[in-house]
């Protein structure tokens, strides 16, 4: 048993420290606040209302798998809403298959996301979140099709998705 532990430390240790040296640029990066009052919830708040899943993208930044999500195949008409305080933030009508294998819509519902500049990957690129509980969504890119060239890339993790 001891054996099995030291062992098991042994390889650990590197792996961690690793581990901390790739996800440091990760840490400068907090979800936005939200400008209303009653969704400033603190950590672990947050932590009761959602999955681990769903807080590591929302309240973290995080990026889900591509094409782990069950909503990238998801045609049905209704609205895809913040899965972190339910706000509406795209329409079907506006998704489309990008191929990227997370959810992409070429527009969102006016004044549903706001938007800031990030540097995760060295290279800027523009985050949304949504405009109501601060939640990160994903990334908007200017490769999309007509008629906006929007591409909004999106978590499947941080929406619901409600039939018509
Ligand atoms: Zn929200």
């Amino acid at each position: 048993m001891t054996q099995f532990l030291s062992r098991r430390t042994f390889i650990l240790i590197p792996t961690m420290s690793i581990f901390k040296i790739i996800s440091k640029p990760m840490e400068v990066l907090a979800s936005s606040f939200s400008s209303k009052e009653e969704w400033n919830l603190s950590k672990e708040e947050w932590k009761t209302r959602l999955s681990s899943e769903s807080y590591y993208i929302l309240r973290e930044e995080g990026t889900e798998r591509a094409f782990s999500s069950q909503l990238n195949n998801e045609k049905r008409k209704g609205v895809f809403h913040c899965a972190g305080c339910n706000q509406p933030l795209f329409l079907s009508d506006t998704k489309y298959d990008s191929g990227t294998g997370w959810p992409s819509f070429w527009d969102s519902i006016k004044g549903s996301v706001d938007t800031k500049v990030d540097f995760k990957l060295i290279v800027p690129r523009t985050e949304y979140h949504c405009s109501r509980c601060g939640g990160h969504q994903g990334h908007v890119f200017n490769d999309g099709p007509k008629p906006t060239g929007k591409r909004y890339c999106n978590n499947g993790l941080a929406l619901k998705f409600i039939a018509e």
